[in-house]
């Protein structure tokens, strides 16, 4: 065990012990099931939105988002990354071939303002959000090869960094390592206590947020150590699969064809017409993704957002058998 984990103060220390002490000791953690049960949503639900890049809350929940808010509940969500890896998008900004670790960094520190603009554009506090500043396109390798101290950290091809910035973390001494994943979010949900965690569907075909279903497994069982009593519905959205939802161009949106319905069956949360348009809204506040990837961004403005319920879910880091491809 590293010796920063020793130095955790209070809640936060077991919290970490449990969650490094047991994943490094056995590599192994499970996730109890959660029996079928419809979305109750009430002024005591408290949401966590996992989003591997700023926009992906909007885009899988933004009007789960003002359900919640609506009902007076919580709203919070955690960036995974700063999305700073999209090397198109950053030409389109810096209109240059030629980019730099600067420029990537900067596109970064842009879209966490957009984020920000996004949330309070759904009429939600700007601030209730998380930025963990982890390796955009660097998240999947993180479940296998940069999983734990055994080896050096990642270092992003991109920003140049090893590390998140000093001023955004939740525990000293965090490095581009899954298991410092796993121990941030771990701390997060153990602060926060959530009732309700969205992220995204292990199916999803772009590694970051495959990888995202995993760190949250893998850091809920960590909590559940600490506070056995401590439950969460888990839902699952699904941002990048084939072609979906662009070959269906109808209003409502259906489930991505050909994958189950979890283990509770597709669930459908309408939106009004109010509520659309201010997804939409809170969409053009992203305007480095609108100037990047508009038609992608509005794909998603439709009458409904359609989440489903993991099967009991036994997670293994790190991972063997998977392509970061
Ligand atoms: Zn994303």
């Amino acid at each position: 065990m590293r010796s920063r984990v020793l130095r955790g103060i209070l809640t936060a220390t077991a919290v970490l012990m449990a969650t490094r002490g047991d994943s490094a000791a056995t590599g192994r953690t499970q996730v109890g099931a959660i029996p079928p049960q419809p979305l109750a949503i009430s002024a005591d639900t408290r949401l966590l939105v996992i989003a591997p890049h700023p926009d992906d809350e909007v885009l899988g929940a933004g009007g789960l988002m003002q359900h919640v808010n609506e009902a007076g509940g919580q709203v919070r969500v955690v960036y995974l990354t700063n999305g700073d890896a999209y090397r198109a998008g950053v030409r389109l900004e810096q209109r240059a071939v030629k980019i730099s670790a600067r420029d990537f960094r900067s596109y970064g520190r842009r879209r966490q303002k957009e984020a920000r603009a996004a949330l309070a554009t759904l009429g939600l506090d700007p601030d209730a959000t998380t930025f963990l500043s982890f390796p955009d396109q660097g998240l999947c390798r993180m479940t296998r090869t940069y999983w734990s101290d055994h080896s050096r950290p990642y270092r992003s091809p991109y920003t140049r960094l090893d590390r998140p910035p000093l001023d955004g973390l939740l525990v000293p001494d965090t490095e581009y390592r899954g298991e410092d994943l796993t121990v941030e979010l771990a701390q997060l949900i153990g602060h926060y206590r959530p009732t309700l965690i969205l992220v995204p569907r292990k199916e999803d075909q772009h590694p970051d947020h495959s990888a995202a279903s995993f760190f949250l497994y893998d850091a809920l069982a960590g909590v559940r150590r600490v506070f056995p009593e401590y439950t969460a519905d888990v839902l699952n959205y699904i941002v990048h699969y084939k072609s979906w939802p662009f070959e269906d161009n109808r209003l409502s949106l259906p489930p991505p064809p050909g994958l189950s319905g979890g283990a509770s069956g597709w669930i459908s949360v309408p939106l009004t017409q109010d509520e659309m348009r201010a997804k939409r809204d809170a969409l053009r506040r992203y305007r480095t993704q609108q100037h990047a990837m508009k038609w992608f961004l509005d794909g998603f403005v439709r009458s409904n957002e359609v989440f489903s319920r993991p099967a009991p879910t036994r997670v293994v880091l790190p991972l063997k058998h998977q392509s970061c491809s």
